[in-house]
């Protein structure tokens, strides 16, 4: 990208002091750099310096899109809501999604995916396996009315992203497909400067592995994924399995009941009876909208075992419900259970779901739905019975690896890229189909993959800044050289810049000119800050020594090199940088 600016001009200045309200430092310093300015809750307008970056990673998406054989079209922002109907997703999203109306009083969605339009185009435009695979994409704004919009840009209300959906005729296309995004995704990430690592996720209703997440490990990220050292499993919290140690070979002992006075809790309960509390059973409560395909509310008696806590994502994805909410006291208690001393025992008017682990182990200590007691000697399929029995338990730090055994080690991290093969859910119920090569009638297979253009650029920020500043990895800094002239009453070094600026442009690297009549100190503050990968400081005690301050953002590499030569080494090091960049794996695993 070619394209120079003087500081002067630019619209927006630096700020000495972060903003009151930024949580993360690539908030705070994006804000004080001048790239963003917000203009609501998670909202945004994206300054001159961020709109460069974007550009420039959204060049680099288009190139790695195209090299798997994508079509870039573009979708609207605003659907007409009678698509959303069709698929459910109307009715299945809260508040999150944007709706308004028309003159005419007809539902609008404002888009948060494109999975919709997508399906209907195919419906439209498909008719023979002749004409799949295909694989579109786009770049395009969308909405989510995020209730809780924090840390800028990585959960704004408004963003672009890079979306893409892939057709296919049958299975094996769409792993075809699949494994290319796999392979892309990990590409744009390493070309960006951002370390991510590919882990097993959350697919909704759709069951296992068919879904897989970016992830930036950081710690200021909202997720937590869990991984094994030693095989390389890594999963989503909310989906990660736990692995199952061989259970207790205990004959099933008479049921007894004891009193535990003052024994609520599993810690007080354990303390009381000396037992670990991986020897009780604890008891959930919770209310599940269209469990097990049913529209109504459900009342859910879950069972985890005492040392283990339940992952509401797998138990959705289980009894496959909609949402889970916690049950009240009162409809505790309406179900034949006391909170505190609760068990499964005798209780008739609930879907009870067991963990396999907690199913598993003989002889737990459960309530006996009677204030101040407790029952020994517990077991399923003797004394309660399980509606379902599945893994439920949520993975923790610590926990055994599902594949290999070994602890697995929890870290937090943002979600940066997202793909999930939709299959023929989304074409079944908009009737995509396409007739195979027998004549036959098949529903199309989906694909549907995405990034976050701008949570992107804040991770690429949050990854590479100092205590001074941003330190942009040279494929998606604004500019390539920040020029700072210290002016002169000689005039010579004013001489010198302009030439130079004049020089670097032609040929063709990006100049970032400060030729404000600011201090040194400002002005090196301003470089810093901005984190611009090579300064070029043009002042008169360099030139007596015959040269112009070359001076690396990163490392702090600092040369003195004659004018007559400055642009051959500037473009010598945009090569080098752009190679070490180029040379740095992406970690893919999961
Ligand atoms: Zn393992």
């Amino acid at each position: 990208m070619a394209g120079s600016v003087k500081v002067s001009r630019l619209l927006t200045q630096t700020l000495r002091d972060p903003p009151a309200d930024s949580e993360v430092d690539s908030q705070r310093l994006l804000v004080r750099a001048g790239f963003l300015r917000p203009l609501g809750a998670g909202i945004f307008t994206y300054l001159h310096l961020a709109k460069r970056s974007l550009d420039k990673i959204e060049r680099l998406m288009r190139e790695e899109m195209d090299a798997i054989g994508g079509q870039e079209i573009l979708m609207p922002v605003v659907h007409p809501a009678d698509l959303w109907k069709e698929t459910g997703h109307w009715y299945d999203i809260g508040p999150e999604m944007g709706r308004l109306k028309d003159k005419s009083g007809h539902d609008l969605v404002l888009a948060m995916s494109h999975e919709e339009v997508v399906a209907d185009l195919a419906r439209r435009e498909l008719r023979s396996y002749r004409q799949l695979p295909q694989l579109l994409y786009h770049i395009q704004t969308q909405w989510r009315d995020d209730p809780r919009p924090r840390a800028g840009l990585i959960r704004a209300r408004e963003f672009t992203t890079l979306d893409s959906y892939s057709l296919d005729a049958d299975d094996d296309g769409l792993n075809r497909q699949y494994r290319a995004h796999m392979q892309a995704y990990s590409h744009i990430f390493r070309r960006c400067g951002l370390p991510a690592v590919a882990v097993q996720a959350d697919v909704g209703l759709m069951g296992e592995n068919l879904a897989h997440e970016f992830i930036y490990l950081a710690s200021i990220g909202d997720d937590t994924i869990l991984r094994c050292g030693e095989c390389g499993y890594s999963a989503n919290r909310q989906v990660a399995r736990v692995g199952r140690l061989p259970a207790l070979s205990e004959l099933p002992k008479p049921l007894a009941k004891v009193a535990t006075p003052e024994a609520s809790t599993i810690e007080e309960l354990a303390a009381l009876l000396e037992i670990p509390p991986s020897r009780t059973a604890k008891a959930i409560f919770l209310i599940a909208t269209g469990a097990q395909g049913e529209p109504e509310e459900r009342f859910v008696f879950v069972i985890v075992r005492g040392d283990m806590n339940l992952s509401e994502t797998k138990l959705a994805n289980a009894i496959r419900a909609r949402e889970v909410r916690p049950a009240t006291v009162e409809e505790i208690r309406a179900v034949g259970a006391v909170p505190g001393y609760a068990s499964a025992i005798g209780v008739t008017q609930a879907l009870i779901v067991v963990d396999e682990i907690a199913a598993e182990s003989p002889n737990l200590v459960a309530g006996a739905n009677e204030e101040g007691f407790h029952f020994l000697n517990v077991n399923l399929g003797r004394d309660y019975r399980a509606d379902v029995v599945a893994d439920i338990a949520a993975a923790e730090h610590g926990s055994p690896c599902p594949k290999c055994g070994a602890p697995l080690s929890a870290q937090r991290g943002v979600k940066v890229g997202n793909m999930s093969k939709l299959g023929s859910r989304t074409s079944a119920r908009l009737g995509c189909t396409f007739l195979d090569s027998q004549g036959s009638l098949r529903p199309l297979l989906m694909g549907s993959y995405g990034i976050g253009v701008g949570r992107l650029l804040a991770c690429i920020a949050e990854e590479h800044h100092d205590s001074l500043g941003l330190c942009w990895p040279i494929t998606v800094a604004p500019f390539t050289v920040h020029l700072v002239l210290l002016q002169d009453a000689s005039g010579k070094p004013s001489e010198v810049a302009e030439a130079l600026y004049e020089d670097l442009r032609a040929s063709s690297v990006e100049v970032l000119y400060d030729d404000r009549a600011d201090s040194p100190g400002v002005k090196f503050t301003d470089a810093d800050l901005i984190g611009v990968p090579i300064r070029l400081t043009v002042a008169k005690r360099a030139l007596a020594q015959g040269g112009v301050e070359l001076r690396l953002r990163t490392t702090g590499l600092t040369e003195l090199v004659p004018p007559n030569r400055l642009v051959s080494r500037v473009l010598e090091l945009q090569t080098s940088l752009r190679r070490a960049l180029a040379g740095e794996a992406a970690e893919v695993s999961g």
